[in-house]
């Protein structure tokens, strides 16, 4: 066509641009211990995580008994590279009495987003500021039968207005696949009940999906919490495959078998289908509203 003039590849010039810059992803795993968060961040990015070399930071709360640990990995699928930061808080709600044990967790989310401000407004700022902000929080639930303890309702209560939380049922082989069923009901019901928005949401304020994509972020959440296993053990089938499995006395859980568990649906919903929508959620909404609270004490 005569009146082309080329601006349509500045699609191809944009990618080209964050392909060269790289992605960042701050995943934080909040969940009582032994429910299996170590093993299932491992099964999530197994292949990259074991080759690249992790570099560790311990990030110092006030309060002793949550510790916050982070690790960082780059990985990298066909040229991309994605900066994984994992944030791991080992020793939650492990005390006697575990009134406020999210408050170092809630502390170290809100020190992110103060840390960008502070960059952001910085007179010689930086080009591209480092991303600490957390863009998502895999919150385990244990396998039981009577869905969220009162400590996760006010830990969920309180983690869902700053950062996006994304609800998985753990250890989801110890229960049978009616107990399962059951329990995201009343998962379900809780989290309509005591007001607790979930990752994705339904209201898109900026109108920035597609009929499609928010039609699918439906489905997702009909499904939510996701029931996994994990797994950091690979072993043969009785077909001989090589699969990341358990096993058991009474045969091998597939990790990555859907009729089995959810684990490859977190893993596409979390790297393939929402990666970028976490991080742009992160600062379209939970930044921006942390932003205009303190701007706004600020000027009063
Ligand atoms: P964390 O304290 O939450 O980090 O838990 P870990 O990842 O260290 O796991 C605690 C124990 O639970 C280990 O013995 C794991 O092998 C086991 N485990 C981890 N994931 C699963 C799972 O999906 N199913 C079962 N049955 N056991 C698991
Ligand atoms: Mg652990």
């Amino acid at each position: 066509p005569t009146n082309y003039v080329g601006f349509d590849t500045i699609t191809t010039q944009i990618e080209n641009r964050l392909v060269k810059r790289g992605f960042v992803l701050n995943i934080m795993l909040v969940g009582a211990s032994g429910l299996g968060k170590s093993t299932l961040v491992n099964t999530l990015f197994s292949a990259h995580l074991d080759e690249s070399c992790g570099r560790n930071t311990v990030y110092d709360p006030v309060e002793r008994t949550t510790e916050i640990k982070v690790t960082s990995h780059d990985l990298v699928e066909n040229n991309v590279v994605l900066h994984l930061n994992i944030i791991d808080t080992p020793g939650f709600a492990d005390q006697i009495n575990n009134n406020r044990c999210w408050d170092p967790i809630l502390r170290y989310i809100k020190d992110q987003h103060n840390q960008y401000l502070r960059r952001e407004l910085n007179a010689d700022r930086e080009k591209f500021i480092k991303d600490t902000r957390v863009h998502c929080v895999l919150y385990f639930i244990a396998p039981n039968y009577y869905g969220l303890t009162n400590l996760d309702i006010q830990v969920l209560r309180r983690l869902s207005e700053v950062v996006n939380v994304i609800p998985v049922i753990a250890k989801a082989d110890t229960l049978t696949l009616d107990e399962r069923a059951n329990l995201k009901k009343v998962l379900q019901e809780q989290f309509e009940q005591y007001g607790l928005r979930m990752y994705p949401y339904n209201d898109d304020t900026g109108s920035r999906l597609t009929p499609e994509e928010t039609q699918f972020n439906k489905d997702i959440r009909s499904m939510l919490p996701f029931a996994v296993v994990g797994s950091e053990e690979v072993i043969k089938t009785a077909k001989g495959e090589a699969v990341r499995g358990r096993r058991t006395k009474w045969g091998v859980i597939n990790v990555e078998d859907v009729t089995q568990c959810e684990f490859v649906y977190l893993r596409d919903f979390l790297t393939r289908t929402h990666l970028y929508d976490l991080i742009e959620t992160t600062a379209l909404q939970h930044y921006e509203t942390f932003r205009t609270k303190q701007l706004t004490a600020l000027r009063e």
